[in-house]
């Protein structure tokens, strides 16, 4: 392979260097400390704390407007905080003490709009962000950063000969050559055919375990924040909601919000009362709730569960929706004005069947302080 002859690095004036400059990725570890950013006197992003460990796929996620590509562009150093400090392995890169350019954080980008200069070959595209080495181990490391991708046959080619997920892939390869030690992604797959997006998504992040660098990936998607990241770091209005591995988020949501956006769920709102919260899906313990207060219980869609016989509560059929592997049913059920839903495995019930019974175990009726 090219790579390995030609990868004796060279300074610019060709002299060879006793060193490789940009050997391998050494993951880095990047920390927002009680980070603050305003646009135009409106609080975006509100003390927000947060470690992305070497080595490990973070997800920023929340719905839009949250503040992800904000936070992002900060750790970037393309926007600057208005409070708190940017660490780049215990190195400040962003705060009262120092203000790093891009360029100079160990850092590499792909965001949404991953254009490749059209007029360049994939290889030159690559190489793109390598000015810090001579000619000839910049060609070595494209070259190898376009192998890791699989696509160093494209060298030579020219950006519109390539599939949008191929393109993907070169953005990704341009954004590992550098060897990163933290690679910072917005929304790296929104752009991509749904279709594709599974395949493009497993291909990213089986490279970028490869790389071993870690990253920072920014989606409005849990699914896919949950297919990806080692933890999720979920935000709302600027603010940090939680942290953790999916598992842990979606078992254990902090408050209803972080409940229904990682799940459909159905949503009653009541008092405490004697120690208990009552809902026309079961009554649970209240927990740490005074008598008096405002909650809100939660059932994820998933957790009802519905049977034509021996379940606790009866309950009739007002709709069936089939959507795959599962169903979508609307049941009315005594003392909720509102349907109740569920998503069962599809056919699990008889065609045309009425009246069922639903059950739900009460670990599963979550409950949270009423918000605001
Ligand atoms: P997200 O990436 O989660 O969608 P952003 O970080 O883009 O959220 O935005 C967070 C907030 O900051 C939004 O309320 C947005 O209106 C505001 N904001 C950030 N940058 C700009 C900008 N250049 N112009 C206008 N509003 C901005």
């Amino acid at each position: 392979m090219i790579a390995k002859t030609m990868a004796e690095p060279h300074s610019d004036d060709g002299a060879p260097q006793r060193h490789p400059r940009l050997a391998v990725t050494f993951a880095a570890r990047l920390s927002f400390d009680d980070v603050h950013h305003s646009y135009h006197g409106k609080e975006t992003i509100r003390g927000v704390s947060l470690t992305a460990e070497p080595g490990e796929v973070l997800c920023l996620l929340g719905p839009s407007g949250s503040g992800k590509s904000t936070l992002l562009k900060i750790a970037a150093g393309i926007e600057a905080q208005s409070r708190g400090r940017v660490m780049i392995n215990d190195r400040e890169v962003a705060g009262p003490l120092a203000f790093l350019p891009p360029e100079k954080r160990g850092i590499g980008l792909m965001f949404q709009d991953f254009a490749l200069f059209p007029h360049m070959t994939i290889l030159d595209n690559v190489r793109f962000g390598l000015t810090a080495l001579g000619r000839k181990a910049a060609v070595a490391e494209a070259h190898e950063a376009l192998d890791r991708v699989g696509l160093a046959h494209y060298a030579a080619s020219y950006p519109h000969v390539l599939s949008g997920g191929e393109q993907q892939r070169v953005a990704l390869a341009r954004a590992l050559a550098p060897r990163p030690g933290v690679l910072l992604m917005d929304e790296p797959f929104s752009g991509l055919d749904s279709r594709l997006k599974d395949t493009i998504r497993a291909d990213t992040l089986a490279i970028l375990r490869e790389s071993r660098a870690t990253a920072i990936v920014v989606t409005h998607d849990a699914e896919e924040a949950m297919r990806m990241a080692d933890r999720i770091a979920l935000l709302r209005d600027g603010a940090l909601v939680q942290v953790g591995d999916a598992h842990e988020i979606y078992r254990r949501p902090a408050d209803l919000f972080a409940a229904s956006f990682f799940a459909e769920i159905n949503e009653f709102q009541t008092r405490v009362q004697q120690g208990r919260v009552e809902t026309p899906l079961g009554t649970v313990p209240a927990g740490n709730h005074a008598d008096g207060t405002r909650v809100s219980a939660a059932v994820r869609l998933s957790d009802v569960t519905v049977a034509a016989q021996g379940g606790e509560i009866p309950a009739r059929v007002l709709s069936r929706r089939f959507i795959g592997v599962v169903e979508i049913l609307e049941l009315a059920v005594p003392g909720s004005e509102r349907a109740i839903r569920s998503r069962i495995r599809a056919d699990l019930l008889p065609k045309g069947l009425r009246d069922v019974t639903i059950s739900v175990k009460q670990q599963d009726i979550l409950v949270f302080e009423k918000e605001r």
